[in-house]
């Protein structure tokens, strides 16, 4: 019967399939012999992309402010791991943090610009602290630029690389933040696209991540100044009741596994991209019409 002989082909197939299929995972490192370095990487995001790409077997240079934790961080992560004290707002440290990856493993593959502060300003512009604005601007601007620069220095003459940048949702759209970090991360997404437009012609892949709200020591700290006296889970819980996807919510290992899949092979065309990781937040406006919608499953 054809339906029979549809089946059986079918069935051929799918033993081929089987028997020729790659081993899943195990053994399957999407970075194997790759060299990373990532800033801000004491905490949060950045550790735990330090310790996706380790798992996926690269070796990651952590660069941080903090020296007490990124060393603390570097030994929990092992072999693979080693730690640079950094601040990004000095061009001299990301300089070093550059040259110390490439005297230590030989190359830099990608470089992951990540470390970033959270402010206190005052809501209106017409308030606007500008001495604040310049120590948001000089981390998570130009730190950005410089540590893309140094990048470039040492991938333009191989030909090859991946710079990543975490820029914010609130870098995408006003009102989700005091102006301040919002210009910040909208300037991340600038400085990539402009960066790219160069670096394309190099053989160097550009992006950006655009996470959601997620409670790291970073927000939970802003939200603590917001909201005295209320305690760690229920400030957590706030932040998470803040997303819009049903059934999940916005995880360091999100931005960890976007950043992996950007600095790996499978992305080996994508480069001037914003990836957003959020959930659907930004592409999410409910009329406010005064309807109920709580019980629309
Ligand atoms: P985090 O507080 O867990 O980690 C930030 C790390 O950056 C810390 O280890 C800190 O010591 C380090 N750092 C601060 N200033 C530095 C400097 N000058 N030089 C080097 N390192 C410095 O916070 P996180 O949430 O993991 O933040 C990482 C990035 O993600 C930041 O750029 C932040 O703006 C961005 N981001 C965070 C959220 C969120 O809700 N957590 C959302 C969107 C974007």
């Amino acid at each position: 019967a054809p339906n029979g002989h549809a089946n059986s082909q079918l069935k051929g197939i799918w033993i081929q399939t089987r028997f020729l299929q790659v081993p899943p995972t195990q053994g399957c490192y999407q970075l194997e012999g790759k060299v990373a370095l990532i800033t801000g990487a004491a905490s949060g995001i950045g550790k735990e992309t330090a310790t996706n790409f380790i798992k996926n077997g690269a070796k990651v240079v952590m660069a941080d402010i903090n020296k007490q934790i990124g060393q603390q961080t570097a030994r929990q992560l092992g072999a693979n791991a080693s730690f640079v004290t950094c601040d990004v707002s000095k061009e001299s440290d990301i300089s070093n943090a550059v040259d110390y990856t490439v005297s230590r493993h030989g190359q830099l593959d990608i470089m992951y610009n990540n470390a970033g502060i959270a402010c206190r300003t005052p809501p209106s512009i017409v308030d606007l602290d500008l001495a604040t604005f310049d120590k948001v601007i000089a981390i998570n601007v130009r730190g950005v630029v410089a540590g893309i620069k140094h990048a470039a220095r040492v991938m333009i003459p191989r030909e090859t690389g991946c710079i990543l940048c975490t820029a914010s949702v609130t870098g995408m759209m006003g009102g989700l933040a005091q102006h301040t970090y919002s210009i910040s991360k909208s300037s991340v997404i600038g400085i990539v696209k402009s960066v790219t437009a160069e670096l394309c012609k190099l053989g160097i892949r550009v992006n950006c991540i655009s996470p959601f709200a997620i409670p790291t020591p970073f927000a939970m700290d802003e939200m603590k100044d917001y909201f005295p006296g209320m305690d760690s889970k229920a400030l957590a819980d706030m932040i998470h009741n803040a997303g819009v996807l049903k059934g999940a919510n916005c995880e360091p290992r999100d931005i960890a596994n976007a950043a992996l899949f950007l600095a790996s092979d499978d992305a080996k065309y994508i480069s001037g991209h914003n990836l957003v990781v959020d959930g659907g937040f930004t592409s999410f406006k409910s009329l406010n019409l005064g309807i109920d919608d709580s019980s629309v499953q």
